[in-house]
């Protein structure tokens, strides 16, 4: 692992200053530290900024770079229906989503609380999912313990949606959950981080190692991979797929809940409500298909018939950045012409959920950093001590 910069205490200080100083030296290392240290992220989606929104309200005094090729409202992030809802997560681990997807929802909880909602897109909304499968007693709703409200739909209820919607449903399930406007977070993201001093850079990565000898061979740069769906190529990661979404955003601001079934979904959001949609596996195609509009308008239609009327905002299409599993992990590689060993923190592949968990993910990523910046600063006391032998 790189070392953190050594901290240079050799200023001519009083007696006195110098007691102080050993008093507080492991303090003023960290902030010294932090003062040098640089985190380059790449990527801007909704896990690049959430990234960079917790380090910089962690490092302060850090520097920190985000690169990217696009940025919001251009971004897979933008096109997201803003659901919190773990879904399409591969083979993670169960416990890891409850972990990240709690994380994110008490944050929703504590932004909406703060009067944040506007400005971030934020609303607490029910929730309501039926399947034409019976799914109660099984892990579909596995994190339903933190949730507020969670219940299964009782027979009666059923009976009632069937006849509505003319489905056979077989079981249901509701609570209360947040949707957030993604463009509003990703751009309330923007602004904050631009006042704190982020830099932003427009770039496309070609080679992802050229691109991190030439801009991260230094001993202060810890690099944070979230470039989701670029991770594949880049990373020559075989086990990250592309899943095409298409869905419709509505101006129906007379819709207050979420409906799930078989036949689509509808999402409210602040601005716009989302109709959807697909879940094309291995498909990379980006243009719009009219069939697949046709069967948006179709299943949306038949769980809210007033839907019909709802003005059309836009068709979208973005491509889910899925994996067997969400990668949250560390790795050193070595920089070309260089000895150095440079950290790099990935955290890609969230599939059907990256708002859903990424601010707990960036928790995570915190925590790495966290590690690697104790671990250096052991490794320098240790480095003094010996040479004081
Ligand atoms: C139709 C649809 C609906 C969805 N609905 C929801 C939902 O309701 N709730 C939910 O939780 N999730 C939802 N998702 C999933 C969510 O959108 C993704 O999980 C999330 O966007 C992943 O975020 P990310 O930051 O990892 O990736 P992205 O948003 O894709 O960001 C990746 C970034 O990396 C950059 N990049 C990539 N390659 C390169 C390169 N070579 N050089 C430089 N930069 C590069 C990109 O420009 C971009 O800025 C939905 C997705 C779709 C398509």
């Amino acid at each position: 692992m790189n070392e953190m910069p050594e901290i240079d205490h050799s200023l001519a200080l009083t007696t006195v200053r110098r007691k102080r100083a050993r008093v507080s030296r492991s303090w003023k290392q960290t902030m010294n530290c932090f003062g040098d240290l640089k985190f380059l992220i790449l990527g801007a989606g909704i896990n690049g900024l959430s990234c960079a929104m917790r380090l910089s309200e962690q490092y302060p005094r850090s520097c920190i770079e985000i690169v990217s090729e696009h940025f919001s409202p251009n971004t897979t992030s933008d096109v997201a229906a803003g659901l919190w809802e773990p879904y399409l997560l591969g083979d993670t681990a169960q416990q890891l989503v409850k972990k990240w997807s709690r994380d994110t929802y008490q944050y929703f909880h504590e932004m909406w609380k703060a009067g944040y909602a506007d400005e971030c897109g934020i609303s607490l909304i029910p929730y309501l999912a039926l399947s034409s499968e019976n799914q109660s007693g099984d892990d579909e709703f596995f994190w339903k313990d933190f949730v507020f409200g969670f219940s299964e739909l009782s027979e009666t209820r059923l009976m009632q949606f069937r006849a509505e919607h003319g489905m056979r449903y077989c079981s249901g399930a509701e609570f209360v959950t947040f949707t957030c406007e993604p463009t509003k977070l990703l751009q309330f993201y923007t602004r904050t981080l631009r006042s704190r001093g982020t830099v932003f850079r427009q770039e496309t990565i070609g080679e992802l190692l050229r691109f991190i000898s030439e801009n991260a061979s230094f001993s202060n740069v810890i690099v944070i991979n979230c470039l989701g769906l670029g991770s594949r190529e880049l990373l020559n990661d075989d086990a990250v797929r592309s899943c095409r979404g298409q869905v419709r955003r509505v101006h129906a601001p007379w819709m207050f809940h979420v409906l799930i079934s078989a036949a689509g979904y509808v999402i409210p959001n602040t601005e716009s409500v989302t109709l959807g949609g697909t879940k094309q596996t291995g498909d990379c195609e980006l243009e719009v298909r009219s069939e697949d509009t046709l069967g948006i308008h179709d299943g949306c239609t038949g769980l809210t018939r007033a839907l019909d009327r709802a003005p059309v905002i836009a068709d979208l299409v973005g491509l889910r950045p899925t994996r067997t599993a969400v990668r949250l992990e560390i790795e050193h590689v070595q920089a070309e012409h260089s000895t150095n060993l440079v950290p790099i923190i990935h955290n890609y592949g969230h599939g059907g959920s990256g708002i859903t968990l990424a601010w707990g993910c960036a928790g995570d990523v915190l925590a790495l950093v966290q590690d690697l910046l104790d671990h250096s600063q052991l490794h320098q006391r240790y480095r003094r001590r010996k040479s004081k032998l």
